[in-house]
C-alpha cells in the first residue's frame, strides 16, 4: 500500500476524497454517456456539485471508518497499556493484581478481522496471565515447601497444593521408607491401607512412570476407594536423581485437564527436593537421637524429653513416674553366650519394653544394659503396675540361641511424681536408680518404688 503520510487514518483520508474527486469529476462524462443532453452536464454548476458531492461522501466515509475502526484500536491500544501496566505490577511484586475477563479482555463482537485480532488478543492476555499464575504459584508452593523439614507438616502442605492446584476432590502421599511404603498423609481416602496393596501403585512403583486411570461412567468402580465417585485416579512417583521417594495419588470427579497434568509435572519436581531433604533431616535427626543397637532413644535425648516431659507435669500439674531397669546377671549371660548374643538379648527386651509401655510413654537406652521408661500422667500405682508387667513380660521371654533357649530377669526401680516431691527431673532419675539398687538387693527379678514398695 502506498504511503503518503505517517498517519494511516491521514492516508485513507487523502485517498477516500481524492477518489470522490476524482468520481466527481467523471460522473458528467458519465451521465452524458448514459444519453443525457450535454446542455444539461457541461454546465460549471453541475460540476461544481458532483465534485462537491464526491468530497462529501469522501469525507463521510473517512469518519465513519475512523468512528467504526478507529474506535476498535484505540479500546485494543488502551487495553494492551492496561495489561503492561498489571504486569509490570505483579512482576514488582504487587498482590492483589488480576486480570480477568471483565478488565482484560475485550468482547468480540464482529466475524471478521477485528473480530479475529480481538479474540486473538483475549487468548494471549489470558496464557500470559495464566502462566504467571503457574509460575507465582509454582514460587509459593516451593518456598511453602523449602521452610518444611518435619515430613508429616511437608507432605500435609504438599497435598493440599497439589488438589487446589489440579483439581483433586481426594489424594494421598505415600513416602517409600526403609523398603516399604507408609502413608504419610491422605484426604478424602476412604481405605488408605489398601491403597499400599493396590496393584496400580505396585506397577506405578515399580515402573516409576506415571499411571493415569480413567473410569468413565459405564465402568463398574470396585471396591470404592473414595467418599465419591472418581472420573480419573492419578499415581504419580515422586523421584529424586531417579531415586523414588514415594507417591502422590491424585482422584477427580472429572477428566484432569492438560493445564492441571503440566501443573502435576512442575509441583512434582519441588516436592521431590523438599521431600528429599525432610528424609535426609528425618534420617540424621533418628541418628542423633537413637541408640544405634536398639532402636529406642539414646541417654542424651532420652533426657532432653524427660526434661521437657517434667516441665510439662508441672505447667500442667499432671503426674509423671519414671522406671529405671537392669538385666539381673547379664554379664553371665556375656560370658556364656558370647557379646553378640548379649547384644540380641538387649534389642529383645527393648522390643518387648516396648510392646508392653503405652504409645506415650518414652523408652531410653540409659546405659549398657539400663533402660529408663518414662511415663507421662502415670500415677505411683501406674508405676508400680506397668513396672510389674515389664518383670513379668520379660521373665516369660525366652531367646533361642541354636538349640538353647535364654531366659532373663529384670530388676526395676520406680518412682512417681507429684507423691515423690522432686526439684528435678536428675532427681527423679536418681531416686530411681536409688529403688533400682534396693531392688538388687533384695534379690533382683522385682520392682521397688522410691518412697517404699
Ligand atoms: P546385676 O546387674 O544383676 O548386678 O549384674 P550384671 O552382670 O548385669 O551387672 P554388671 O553391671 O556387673 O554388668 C553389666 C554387663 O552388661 C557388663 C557388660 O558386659 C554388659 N553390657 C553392657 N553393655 C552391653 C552391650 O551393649 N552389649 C552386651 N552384649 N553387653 C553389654
Ligand atoms: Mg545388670
Ligand atoms: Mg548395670
Amino acid at each position: 500500500m502506498i504511503r503518503i503520510t505517517r498517519k494511516v487514518f491521514t492516508d485513507l483520508s487523502i485517498f477516500m476524497i481524492g477518489l470522490g474527486l476524482l468520481i466527481g469529476f467523471v460522473f458528467p462524462f458519465f451521465v452524458s454517456w448514459m444519453g443525457i443532453p450535454r446542455e444539461y452536464v457541461f454546465k460549471p454548476w453541475f460540476f461544481i456539485a458532483c465534485v462537491t458531492a464526491g468530497i462529501v461522501v469522501g469525507a463521510l466515509n473517512i469518519s465513519l471508518a475512523r468512528a467504526v475502526v478507529g474506535s476498535r484500536l484505540k479500546l485494543l491500544g488502551n487495553r494492551m497499556q492496561y495489561v503492561t501496566r498489571n504486569l509490570k505490577a505483579i512482576k514488582a511484586g504487587q498482590e492483589n493484581v488480576t486480570c480477568d475477563a471483565e478488565q482484560c479482555q475485550i468482547k468480540v463482537d464482529s466475524e471478521d478481522e477485528i473480530g479475529h485480532s480481538t479474540a486473538a488478543f483475549n487468548s494471549l492476555v489470558e496464557t500470559l496471565f495464566e502462566s504467571i499464575e503457574t509460575e507465582n504459584s509454582l514460587a509459593t508452593f516451593n518456598q511453602l515447601l523449602g521452610s518444611q523439614l518435619a515430613l508429616h507438616d511437608l507432605t500435609d502442605k504438599a497435598l493440599q497444593q497439589f488438589m487446589l492446584h489440579t483439581g483433586s476432590a481426594a489424594g494421598a502421599v505415600l513416602i517409600e521408607y526403609e523398603g516399604t511404603l507408609h502413608v504419610s498423609v491422605s484426604l478424602g481416602i476412604k481405605n488408605v491401607t489398601s491403597l499400599i496393596e493396590s496393584d496400580h501403585v505396585k506397577n506405578a512403583l515399580r515402573n516409576e512412570r506415571r499411571i493415569q486411570i480413567s473410569l468413565p461412567d459405564d465402568v463398574q468402580v470396585e471396591g470404592v476407594l473414595t467418599d465419591f465417585r472418581p472420573r480419573e485416579v492419578i499415581i504419580e512417583p515422586v523421584l529424586y536423581k531417579e531415586v523414588i521417594l514415594g507417591l502422590i495419588i491424585l482422584a477427580t470427579t472429572k477428566n484432569y485437564s492438560n493445564d492441571a497434568l503440566t501443573r502435576l509435572n512442575l509441583f512434582g519436581q519441588g516436592l521431590a527436593l523438599a521431600l528429599h531433604n525432610a528424609l535426609l533431616f528425618d534420617r540424621l535427626e533418628r541418628l542423633a537421637a537413637l541408640d544405634s543397637l536398639t532402636g529406642i532413644y539414646n541417654r542424651r535425648f532420652g533426657m532432653t524429653r524427660l526434661h521437657e516431659e517434667f516441665g510439662r507435669s508441672l505447667r500442667m500439674n499432671a503426674p509423671i513416674g519414671v522406671l529405671m531397669m537392669d538385666l539381673d546377671h547379664f554379664k553371665q549371660v556375656n560370658d556364656t553366650y558370647g557379646h553378640l548374643t548379649g547384644d540380641r538379648v538387649l534389642l529383645r527386651l527393648a522390643r518387648v519394653a516396648r510392646s508392653v509401655l503405652r504409645e506415650g510413654d518414652i523408652l531410653v537406652r540409659y546405659g549398657g544394659e539400663e533402660f529408663l521408661a518414662i511415663l507421662p500422667g502415670a500415677s505411683r500405682h501406674d508405676v508400680t503396675d506397668i513396672g510389674e508387667r515389664l518383670r513379668r513380660k520379660v521373665s516369660e521371654t525366652s531367646i533361642e540361641e541354636g538349640d538353647e533357649s535364654i531366659k532373663v530377669t529384670i530388676s526395676l526401680g520406680g518412682i512417681s511424681f507429684p507423691e515423690n516431691d522432686v526439684p528435678n527431673e536428675t532427681e527423679l532419675v536418681n531416686r530411681a536408680d536409688q529403688a533400682l539398687y534396693l531392688a538388687k538387693e533384695s534379690g533382683r527379678n522385682c520392682v521397688m518404688m522410691a518412697g517404699g514398695s
